[in-house]
Order: structure tokens, then C-alpha cells, then sequence
């Protein structure tokens, strides 16, 4: 038997997100269809409101309601330093460990030639923008994830920043090869951030 229509077309949704399978998915849809009207409303809503009512920051391209986005406005951070991460979700984790005090950028991504992705799908040419206008920035650390792709990208950007007498560092190995930073501890990412050297 086939499921109906609505039913049929949840399930198709819910299987688009990370790790949920076709089981998993019939579970939710189920479950929603057991919701009160009034929650799924608001679940509704949720999900098209971060569509609706973020937006990437113009000066960092970090996600943010506001544009210039809280960090790039707050006049009480670090502006001699720029931290370069892969994903908006680096900033948060960033921030929740409460210890750095810079700016921040965000690619969007890494170099990956497999998947046909170049410095011109990332937020690259903002970010040699963003030096140019701003020479009051002693320090890109670049904070891309241990992976092969994380690493040329280190790379890529430093011999990229380095000529404008920008120094450029990255975060010290207390991540393992292959690490994501969404995964670190408070801890580690601070031995990470006090240990980064120079590249
Ligand atoms: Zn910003």
C-alpha cells in the first residue's frame, strides 16, 4: 500500500535532512501528523523563518539577522586579528569557548578540486578586500578544519596574505588529522588557538 499523498511527500522532506533515512523519516512524519496543529505550525514557521530572516553578514559572511552582522559591529573586539573559518556553525563554536576576541571570516568552505570547488566559490575575494580596507589587521589565523582540503586551504591563503606583511598562523595540532572543529572541546580549542604557529 502506498502512503498518502501528504504523508508520502513528508517523508521525501524529512529524508533530505543529514542522517535521516527512509525509516527514521516515516517515524517523523507519523509523529508530526500526531503533533497539535499548533506546534506544527510553529514548526512550520521556524523553518521558514532562518530562510526569511537571516542573511550572510556583507563584511565577514557570517549568517545574521542584522547587517554588518553583532561581531563585525562590536567596537570592543580585537580588530587587529581575523580568524578564517570553514562554516557559520566555526563562529558559534568559537564564541561559546569565550576565549577569542577577534574577528572573524567566513569562507563558506574549503578548496576541494574533487568536488570542482575553487577560491572563487569561497568567500576569498571579500576577505583580501576586507585587508586591503582594513590595515589595522596584524594576523590572519586561519582556523579551516584538519582535513587534507582544510590544509591546502591554509596554505593557499597564507601565500596568498603573507606578500601584504599580514602574519598568517594557524591553529595549533591539538586536533587531530581529520578533526572538525564543530567537534572539539572548550579546551582543545583553546590549546588550539594559544598554540597556533605560524604558516
Ligand atoms: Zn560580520
Amino acid at each position: 500500500m502506498q502512503y498518502p499523498l501528504p504523508i508520502a511527500r513528508l517523508i521525501d522532506n524529512y529524508m533530505k535532512l543529514p542522517g535521516i533515512g527512509e525509516k527514521t523519516a516515516t517515524r517523523l512524519a507519523f509523529y508530526t501528523m500526531d503533533m497539535p496543529e499548533d506546534d506544527v505550525e510553529d514548526f512550520s514557521k521556524s523553518l521558514m523563518q532562518v530562510k526569511e530572516n537571516l542573511h550572510s553578514c556583507s563584511i565577514c559572511g557570517n549568517i545574521t539577522e542584522s547587517d554588518p552582522c553583532e561581531i563585525c559591529r562590536d567596537q570592543n573586539r580585537d580588530r587587529s586579528t581575523i580568524m578564517v573559518v570553514e562554516q557559520p556553525k566555526d563562529v558559534m563554536v568559537m564564541e561559546r569557548m569565550n576565549e577569542y576576541h577577534g574577528l572573524y571570516h567566513v569562507l563558506n568552505g574549503v578548496l576541494s578540486p574533487i568536488d570542482g570547488k575553487g577560491p572563487e566559490d569561497l568567500n576569498v575575494k571579500s576577505l583580501i578586500t576586507r585587508l586591503q580596507q582594513n590595515q589595522a589587521v596584524k594576523e590572519v589565523i586561519v582556523a579551516t578544519n584538519a582535513t587534507p582540503e582544510g590544509e591546502a586551504t591554509a596554505m593557499y591563503l597564507s601565500r596568498l596574505i603573507k606578500p601584504a606583511g599580514i602574519k598568517v598562523t594557524r591553529l595549533a595540532h591539538g586536533l587531530s588529522v581529520g578533526a572538525d572543529i564543530e567537534y572539539a572541546d572548550e579546551m582543545t580549542l583553546f590549546k588550539a588557538v594559544e598554540g597556533r604557529t605560524e604558516i
